[in-house]
């Protein structure tokens, strides 16, 4: 049983092994993904459901490694966070995705994922206007979509922070909405526009009364203190129709458009690059 357990032990080494040669080598190759240019935002639309258009585009990124294709965000992101270049990350999207949104017609807005690390140096604030004056983009045509894990962190900075940027135009939305917690306190303690519903609600609408039921009072909620409510994850005309019915304002997913590349997006009254 010793000897069994001492191999057990040895597999077990060797698999945190692997793991760790994997974490290596795609450290490794994020630092030369940053270097190379391999990194792309892609733009998913956000459309209003009661009439189908178009508001808004959110930027989210992609690492196109040379070997293994696509690496999604979920993977990469945390790498960048640990690796402390997410601030380099951070602005490279905020750049180019104003840049892009400057491009369309002006009633389109573009939203932008922040990581809670980028509230840690104190230098959000300047790089959002440095960003919106160096493309031109006008303050009220950007969101930034944060987490509750940014509120988690210590001190009065992050909510500073948050109504600085709210001040010069800018919205906030809560992102990932339903999936923390005590975020109803939050909620009337920080100046957000916008919540976006989780998509583990959406995806069990059609199955779950409790996440029917979530969504119904996040919507009542939302609005009752004049948020705008979006929904993300939607994949069929059923959720769609729900969120419309119980008061939804905006809504993403499959079934309106995925990320895609800016080339590769069809934007009505798009000028040119
Ligand atoms: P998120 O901000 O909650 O983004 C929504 C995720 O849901 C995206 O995954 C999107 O592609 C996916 N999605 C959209 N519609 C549907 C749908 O109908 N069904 C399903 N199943 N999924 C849908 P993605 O692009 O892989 O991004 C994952 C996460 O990575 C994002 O979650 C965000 O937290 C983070 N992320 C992405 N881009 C950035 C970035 O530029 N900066 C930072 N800090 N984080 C980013
Ligand atoms: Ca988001
Ligand atoms: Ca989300
Ligand atoms: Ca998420």
């Amino acid at each position: 049983a010793k000897d069994e357990q001492r191999g057990i032990c040895r597999a077990f080494e060797a698999r945190m092994d692997i793991a760790a040669q994997e974490k290596n080598r795609l450290e490794k190759d994020f630092r030369a993904a940053v270097r190379n240019d391999e990194l792309e935002v892609h733009y998913q639309p956000l459309v209003n459901l009661e009439t189908g258009d178009v508001e808004c585009y959110e930027a989210l990124l992609r690492w196109n490694h040379p070997t293994r294709g696509l690496v999604p965000p979920d993977v990469f992101v945390p790498i960048a966070e640990e690796m402390g270049l997410i601030d380099q990350i951070g602005r490279l999207v905020l750049y180019q995705a104003c840049v892009e949104a400057t491009l369309w017609p002006e009633h389109i807005k573009v939203s932008i994922n922040v990581s809670p690390l980028q509230f840690r140096n104190g230098n959000l604030l300047s790089t959002v206007i440095n960003a919106l004056s160096t493309s031109g983009l006008c303050a009220e045509r950007l969101e930034l979509e944060i987490t509750e894990a940014v509120l988690m962190e210590k001190g009065p900075r992050p909510a500073a922070i948050i109504r600085n940027l709210r001040a010069f135009g800018i919205g906030i939305s809560l992102d990932d909405f339903g999936t923390g917690y005590s975020s109803l306190s939050y909620l009337l303690n920080y100046p957000f526009t916008k919540i976006k519903i989780d998509k583990s609600f959406i995806l069990n609408l059609d199955s779950e009364a409790n996440s029917r039921a979530v969504i119904r009072a996040v919507i009542g909620l939302g609005r009752s203190i004049g948020l705008t409510v979006a929904a993300e994850g939607i994949e069929s005309e059923v959720q769609r129709d729900y969120l419309r019915e119980e008061g939804c304002l905006q809504g993403q997913g499959y079934l309106f458009g995925k990320p895609e590349p800016a080339s590769a997006l069809i934007v009505p009254g798009r000028r040119a690059a």
